[in-house]
């Protein structure tokens, strides 16, 4: 089984993150940056697969050089080789173009990507794939099972669960549990090391959206504790007096 798996490169949640000069992207400095959470869940679905049912596991992402850190991660997961494809990154619709371009000649089978990547939260790819290699796709995946070129994919909806089959190939997108991912083991990242990745360029059009402005949220202001002798007409009136004479939102 020829199984492709799309990940990305995104600033760590514990990391503090700055805006840049240009009001428009975020300052770099400093700033961790690890696989996207979600692509761990698509990387561990692909390696259980492959060690099932025979095959590849080819790890595909589209960045700037330091992007390949992602790579060698899932790779020290377990899976077999690597792709960067490099080129402009404005949008989502770039990023899918330049996946899709990298993703047509290799005969997959399977693409397994993640939800959503924790910076930009698109969820966008996985149906830009869908739409750019004319394959169907299953978006927030919880569960999966393959039978000859049949998947049948448990998906996470409002409320309950959805299962539907789709034949092969198709995209993936995995939700939070799918499976419970591995740490690569020390053995595992010194292997990762030797593991072959291939760099392309990628040719996207031009982007379609483009960021006017980024701002952090405003700061979180001090809460107060209402302090009352017990009564609860005592303290609904306090609550109106300091609504009124100190929030002046009444
Ligand atoms: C308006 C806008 C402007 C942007 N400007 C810039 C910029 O100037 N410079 C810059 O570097 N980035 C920029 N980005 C971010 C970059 O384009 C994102 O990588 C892209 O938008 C994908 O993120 P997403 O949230 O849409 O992915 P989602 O659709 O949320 O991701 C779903 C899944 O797709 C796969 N995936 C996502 N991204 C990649 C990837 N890069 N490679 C391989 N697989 C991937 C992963 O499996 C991921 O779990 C911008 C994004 C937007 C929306």
């Amino acid at each position: 089984m020829n199984i492709i798996v799309c990940v990305s490169h995104v600033p760590d949640t514990t990391t503090r993150i700055n805006v840049a000069g240009d009001a428009k992207s975020i300052d770099p400095a400093g700033v961790k940056f690890i696989l996207n959470p979600y692509d761990e869940l698509a990387v561990e679905e692909a390696l259980r697969l492959r060690d099932k049912m025979k095959g590849e596991v080819t790890v595909i992402t589209v960045g700037a050089d330091n992007a390949k850190e992602a790579i060698r991660q899932a790779l020290a997961m377990g899976a077999d080789k690597g792709i960067l494809v490099k080129g402009e990154k404005k949008d989502s619709w770039q990023v899918a173009e330049m996946l899709a371009q990298a993703i047509k000649p290799l005969n997959a089978d399977l693409i397994l990507l993640g939800k959503q990547s924790i910076d930009f939260d698109g969820m966008e790819i996985a149906p830009m794939l869908s739409e750019l290699l004319d394959l169907p796709a299953a978006t927030v995946v919880v569960g999966l099972t393959i039978d000859g070129n049949k998947a049948t994919a448990e998906k996470e909806v409002e409320g309950g669960r959805e299962v539907i089959e789709i034949e092969l190939p198709c995209i993936i997108a995995a939700q939070k549990g799918l499976n419970d991912p591995r740490y690569p083991s020390l053995p595992n990242i010194m292997k990762a090391k030797q593991k072959p990745v291939q760099e392309i360029q990628g040719a996207p059009s031009a982007a379609r959206t483009e960021v006017v402005q980024l701002t952090k949220p405003e700061k979180k202001r001090a809460n107060k504790i209402l302090k009352t002798d017990g009564n609860p007409t005592h303290a609904a009136h306090e609550l109106a007096r300091m609504l009124h004479e100190e929030a002046k939102v009444i």
